[in-house]
Order: C-alpha cells, then sequence, then structure tokens
C-alpha cells in the first residue's frame, strides 16, 4: 500500500509528490497522459507571464535565460524536477473511480491505454487534476466541426485563412497576435462590452494598436451562434441583430474548467453555489478525512483563481499534515 496517491502530474501534482517523498511518504503519481501534460497543450511558442522562479517546484531552481520562460523551458524543468526527486508516475493511466474503507485507507480504479484495470490502495489520496481537459464548450450547432479548437497550438495552419476566435481574454488576445502575424484575417468575437481587464498591461496596447490598424476585426457584445464548414453566425447581444461572416477555422478560447466528477462522487460537499469543493485552507483536506485537493481543482466558479504559482504551494500544506497525522498515529 502506498503512504499516498496523487491523481494527475501537473506542476500542482508533482510539487505535492515531492514535498511528500521529502517527508518520507512513500508516493505514487497516476496520470492520464504524462507529465505536465496541459503545459504540453499550451501553444507551442507561448511564453509564461510569470517568472521561472514563480514556476519552481520543490526549492529546485528554473534555470532560464528569459525572464518569463518559454512552455518548451518548463516542459523541460518539470520532467527534471520529476526525474531529480525520483517521483514515481504511472502515465498513461486514467483514475475512473475511488472509495474510502471503513479503516480510512483507500482503492483507487485505474485503466491503463492497453485497457488493463488495476486497483492500487493508499492510506491518503491527493485530487491534483487540473482543469485542461475540460474546455468550456458553447454549445451551439456546428462546435463540433473539424474546424473548430479549443486548443490554439501554432499560427502556421491558419495563413492566409479567415479565422474567427471567440473569448476576450489572454489566450484569445495571444492567438490573435500570433495569427495575424502569418496573414490570416481575424474576427474576434467577443460577449463583453470591453476586453477583460486581465489581459496583460504588455499585451493590450499592441492588440489594441492591430483593431485600430483594421488588422483585427473586434465585434464587441457578439457571440458566436451558429458554425458552419464556410461561415458563422454572430448575435450581437444587445439587440439580437445578426451577421454571417465567411470563416475557414474557429478557436474557441473559452477557457477551462475542472471536472469534479471524481470528488463529488466521493461525497466531496461543494460550496452553496455548487462550484466550489470546501477544504480546510491550511491543509487543503477536504469532508471525507485522508481526501485532498491540489492547484486548479481547489478553485471556484473563476477556474483562473489558482494557477501554478499559486497552487504549487498547496503539496508542501498536505504533505505536512500527512506527516504529522502518521506521526501521530505511529507515536
Ligand atoms: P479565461 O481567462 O477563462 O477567458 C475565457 C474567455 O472566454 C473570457 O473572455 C470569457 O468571457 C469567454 N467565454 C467563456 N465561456 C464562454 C462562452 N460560453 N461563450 C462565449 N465566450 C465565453 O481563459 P484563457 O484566456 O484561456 O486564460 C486561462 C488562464 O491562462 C488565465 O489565468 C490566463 O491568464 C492564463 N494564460 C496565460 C498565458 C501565458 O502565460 N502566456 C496565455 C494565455 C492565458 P467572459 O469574460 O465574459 O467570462
Amino acid at each position: 500500500m502506498q503512504d499516498v496517491i496523487i491523481v494527475g502530474a501537473g506542476p500542482c501534482g508533482l510539487s505535492a509528490a515531492i514535498e511528500c517523498e521529502r517527508l518520507g511518504l512513500n508516493t505514487l503519481i497516476i496520470e492520464k497522459y504524462n507529465v505536465v501534460h496541459s503545459i504540453y497543450l499550451y501553444p507551442t511558442n507561448m511564453q509564461f507571464f510569470s517568472t521561472a522562479e514563480l514556476l519552481e517546484i520543490g526549492n529546485l531552481p528554473f534555470p532560464s535565460p528569459n525572464e518569463k520562460p518559454f512552455r518548451h523551458e518548463a516542459l523541460a524543468y518539470y520532467r527534471r524536477a520529476a526525474e531529480h526527486y525520483n517521483i514515481k508516475v504511472q502515465p498513461y493511466t486514467e483514475a475512473t473511480g475511488i472509495q474510502r474503507h471503513e479503516d480510512g485507507t483507500f482503492t483507487l480504479q485505474t485503466v491503463n491505454r492497453q485497457g488493463e484495470e488495476h486497483t492500487p490502495q493508499a492510506r491518503r489520496v491527493i485530487i491534483a487534476t487540473g482543469y485542461f481537459d475540460h474546455p468550456n464548450y458553447l454549445g451551439i450547432p456546428g462546435e463540433d466541426l473539424d474546424k473548430v479548437t479549443h486548443y490554439f497550438r501554432e499560427a502556421h495552419p491558419y495563413t492566409g485563412m479567415q479565422v474567427a476566435i471567440i473569448g476576450g481574454s489572454n489566450s484569445a488576445v495571444d492567438a490573435a497576435l500570433e495569427i495575424v502575424r502569418v496573414g490570416a484575417k481575424v474576427d474576434m468575437v467577443y460577449r463583453g462590452s470591453d476586453l477583460s481587464a486581465n489581459i496583460k498591461s504588455w499585451v493590450r496596447p499592441i492588440f489594441e494598436s492591430l483593431v485600430t490598424k483594421g488588422k483585427i476585426n473586434l465585434h464587441l457584445n457578439s457571440c458566436v451562434t451558429h458554425i458552419t464548414e464556410t461561415e458563422v453566425q454572430i448575435t450581437n447581444t444587445e439587440d439580437g441583430h445578426t451577421e454571417m461572416l465567411d470563416n475557414d477555422f474557429v478557436l474557441a478560447m473559452t477557457g477551462f474548467r475542472p471536472d469534479r466528477k471524481l470528488i463529488t462522487s466521493m461525497g466531496v460537499t461543494m460550496s452553496e453555489d455548487m462550484d466550489k469543493p470546501r477544504f480546510d485552507p491550511e491543509t487543503m483536506e477536504t469532508n471525507i478525512p485522508g481526501l485532498y485537493v491540489a492547484g486548479v481543482i481547489a478553485s471556484g466558479r473563476n477556474a483562473n483563481e489558482v494557477f501554478i504559482e499559486t497552487g504549487r504551494r498547496h503539496g508542501a500544506m498536505i504533505a505536512r499534515h500527512i506527516a504529522d497525522a502518521f506521526t501521530h498515529i505511529s507515536g
């Protein structure tokens, strides 16, 4: 039996594993894909908004010649951190269920890529499943067409194409800036009356200048309401007026939300609006004794309230709480 099983090998899950191992807790991570898969899915040329120091885990220095590192540097860093601390990760294995027994231990149900099922056991479980698997879907006709994606990778395929970008926050703006550079015609469609206040201060003026120059067509107070192979329909949220735009591709940069299936199936109670799991902020333990949350799964309706900078700190609190409980039991 493991002392601790962590579900999810993102930066916060890895950080939790490092902190647990440091306190002598025998730890295993179960990961649906491979380490830091969400960072792998980020846009290829993405530069973080955080400095390298604020992305560090396990006090392992993140050397970077850039003030703010790029995605590929973060991939290398987190791979190295897992290796450096000898973290046991079971990749390409999904945790599909968890049971807590009367003696307080847990059994997980897992399934790997070959379809083989296993039931590893642990004295404590940490859920660190992030949110990047679950985009905010629009629920409109045509969203399932191949030309629509919720994950922007690189600009090149959009060279000379007519691209609609949905959303008004950092991912939408970053994608628009990259795509304009390869000669795409960009329609950015945002339901709000002004772009998000979260847009980084050094990015906003560049974006606004491209709008002023007519390189990006910004449609405010507008929603995409129908997507066809050759067009998108946009509807004005104020007067209901609709318009058809020629279109080759749609980038729905509408953000993400954590999947809470595992924790709710275990009986973790949620806040009154059913949006945020209840947990002790000092220890990250939920109302199910021995079951913890780390990283963005602990956030509420605004899934952006926890990110790597903050979520990486959850592991130390959890590890200390578990180690103290074990000392108490054995002492
Ligand atoms: P986000 O901040 O959650 O923004 C999602 C956008 O989509 C918002 O403008 C939202 O509109 C809109 N939206 C959501 N659901 C919608 C729907 N059903 N229909 C139409 N519009 C919808 O997501 P994000 O831009 O992907 O950013 C996620 C996180 O990653 C943030 O913390 C961000 O700062 C970070 N990020 C970092 C980098 C970087 O480090 N370089 C780059 C990009 C993003 P409302 O505003 O009306 O809710």
